[in-house]
């Protein structure tokens, strides 16, 4: 088999998958109109598959998913890339062990973003999945790779997986797209919890070493081997 038609193989294989993850997005309330999107990287190669842009979410197809170099230009797709390409194909060539992004402007977690706050780790959950408080990114604005720089950033200090970039919203990273999404899952449900617990009183805070150790055992040790 020819280095060229594995490509195309693992191509086809990632069109279908970020397809249907999309579904997840809005089976989970992250997303209202077409506002949010997911991409993989395709293993192996400068590309990336993504969403394309302004396409409502049950009119995806594995078909209309588009195909970009790490620079966001199109290399295969009828449609206009996701607005947020640029973004996410700056993470893609910064962060080489991400395999997958995912942005949202899910309510709950924007709402944090909204107000520059961290959402503080008071849940053994946001320990398991984050590691300690999912951090701000900076303010930044579509156009240049301000975004993609910030999302970087605050990542790369940070054990989360999630990012909220102030009043704008959520983006995660994975080893996977699959992962990006849980991630994403994840974020807005801590996010809605620990906000419902601060208006009923003080959130109690989890000690350091109790954060440490949930986050190294749901990392290494939970679920399926
Ligand atoms: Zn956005």
């Amino acid at each position: 088999m020819t280095v060229v038609s594995d490509v195309k193989a693992t191509v086809l294989e990632l069109r279908r998958e970020v397809c249907a993850l999309h579904e997840q997005l809005t089976r989970y309330q992250l997303v209202v109109w077409t506002a949010g999107n997911v991409s993989a990287r395709v293993p192996g190669h400068d590309l990336l598959v993504i969403k394309p842009s302004g396409v409502s979410y049950d009119e995806l197809t594995p078909d209309n998913m588009v195909v970009c170099d790490l620079d966001g230009r199109v290399v295969e797709g009828e449609h206009a890339p996701s607005s947020d390409t640029e973004a996410q194909a700056y993470v893609y060539r910064e962060l080489p062990h991400v395999g997958g992004v995912v942005h949202t402007h899910s309510t709950y977690a924007t709402a944090w973003a909204a107000r520059g706050e961290p959402v503080p780790c008071v849940l053994t959950m946001g320990a398991d999945e984050f590691g300690g408080d999912i951090p701000v990114g900076p303010f930044a604005i579509i156009g240049d790779d301000s975004i993609g720089r910030g999302i970087v950033e605050t990542i790369r200090g940070s054990r989360s997986p999630a990012v909220l970039m102030q009043n704008h919203g959520v983006f995660t990273v994975g080893p996977t797209a699959k992962a990006a999404v849980k991630a994403a899952v994840m974020c807005e449900d801590v996010a809605r919890t620990v906000h419902i617990a601060r208006q009923l009183g003080t959130p109690l805070p989890i000690a350091q070493d109790q954060i440490d150790s949930l986050h190294a055992r749901y990392q290494n040790v939970y679920g399926q081997r």
